[in-house]
């Protein structure tokens, strides 16, 4: 009966969430990336929403770590100690605890030796091969764009620390840029903004329950507000006060800016062809900062091409590879392998 359940894993290792997708069965683990770690014993106290919910809350022997900066791995050891945490807590349902292959997305501007390291992670966590796809690839695969086709595809996922603005044609990346812009640093903003207007000091969960619950890109009708407390900066004692939407917009300003620029710098350089294609078909948005209210109206008005938000915009990276996983051999040539110059056999 085991045998049911595959040993094939695809997993989106986010800068935010990790979810991993077990091939025959869907996402089987969504996660926020996130390890609360004893440092005195070195014990692993908790993984995933459980250690997110410690964030501020500890006592100086614990420490919550985020081991991913911008989609980079900056934590190696903690990676894999995370990522050996959700293979075994599906292993427990599924009655296994070794993976045969495992596809795992990656930002598009990694180094040989950033992708290496994602590799090692994964490999040590207990997988014996690994293979590489973009994740922008992956988002416009798990977005339901034709990425085989010779009609150009272009597509923006906004994550927890970066965005990746990218044309896809012929199964490949033509064109990309990633930003090191994105829901941490609008986070960032935001206590900032409160920081200065509202002399109140915010930790990181008050800011991100501000920018979900009233943020927005543009003017919205709806009336957006939410009762925070804070530190008063001249007092030093706790003081409430409201923020509106207008506040959310103003502190994300710039920020929303320097990305409708750098889409516009991705189609300024690209063929004349593909921009005709991204004309036409117009952009999908995914990830999780495509769920701000209005971020396709933004984007529509000013780059002047149609856009949509893929459906379900958190799982698109992961149910892309998915897709990918299910058929490794039709999709052969998606998987991105530095290593070994030669066509990739499964
Ligand atoms: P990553 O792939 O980098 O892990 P995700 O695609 O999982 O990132 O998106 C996580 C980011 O999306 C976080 O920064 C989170 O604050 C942001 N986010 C989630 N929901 C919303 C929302 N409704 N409005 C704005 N941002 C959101
Ligand atoms: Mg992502």
């Amino acid at each position: 009966m085991f045998s049911y359940f595959s040993k094939d894993i695809g997993i989106d290792l986010g800068t935010a969430n990790s979810l991993v997708y077990l091939r025959g069965r869907g996402i089987a683990i969504s996660e926020p990336s996130v390890i609360a770690v004893n440092t005195k014993t070195g014990q692993i106290l908790a993984v995933g929403g459980e250690a997110k919910e410690m964030i501020g809350r500890t006592p100086s022997h614990i420490s919550v770590i985020r081991p991913l900066v911008n989609g980079v791995i900056s934590d190696f050891e903690i990676t894999q100690e995370m990522l050996r945490y959700f293979l075994q807590k599906i292993g427990r349902r599924g009655n296994f605890l070794n993976y045969r292959r495992a596809v795992i997305g990656i930002p598009s501007n990694l180094t040989e030796v950033e992708r290496k390291s994602v590799e090692d992670a994964v490999v040590g966590a207990g997988v014996n091969r690994a293979y590489l796809i973009e994740e922008p690839v992956a988002a416009a695969l798990g977005s339901g764009l034709p990425i085989e086709s010779p009609v150009a595809s272009m597509v923006i996922d906004i994550g927890g620390g970066t965005i990746e603005i990218a044309i896809i044609s012929m199964g490949g990346v033509v064109m990309a840029k990633s930003l090191k812009i994105a829901g941490d640093k609008f986070n960032e903003e935001i206590i900032k903004f409160i920081h200065e207007e509202f002399r109140l000091i915010i930790g990181e969960p008050t800011a991100e329950k501000l920018k979900i619950a009233c943020g927005s890109a543009i003017p919205v009708d709806e009336k957006l507000e939410m009762r925070i407390r804070g530190r008063d900066l001249a007092s030093g004692l706790p003081r409430e006060v409201i923020i509106r939407n207008h506040h959310i917009r103003l502190a994300r300003a710039r920020s929303l800016r320097s990305i409708i620029e750098a889409v516009k710098d991705v189609i300024e350089v690209s063929p004349p062809e593909l921009v005709g294609d991204v004309l036409k078909e117009g952009i999908s948005l995914s990830g999780g900062g495509s769920l701000l209210r209005g971020i396709d109206i933004l984007i529509q008005r000013e780059i002047e091409v149609p856009v949509k938000v893929a459906e379900d915009p958190l799982t698109a990276v992961a149910r892309g590879i998915g897709i990918a996983i299910e058929d490794m051999a039709g999709h052969r040539h998606i998987f991105d392998n530095p290593f070994q110059k030669r066509e990739i056999i499964l």
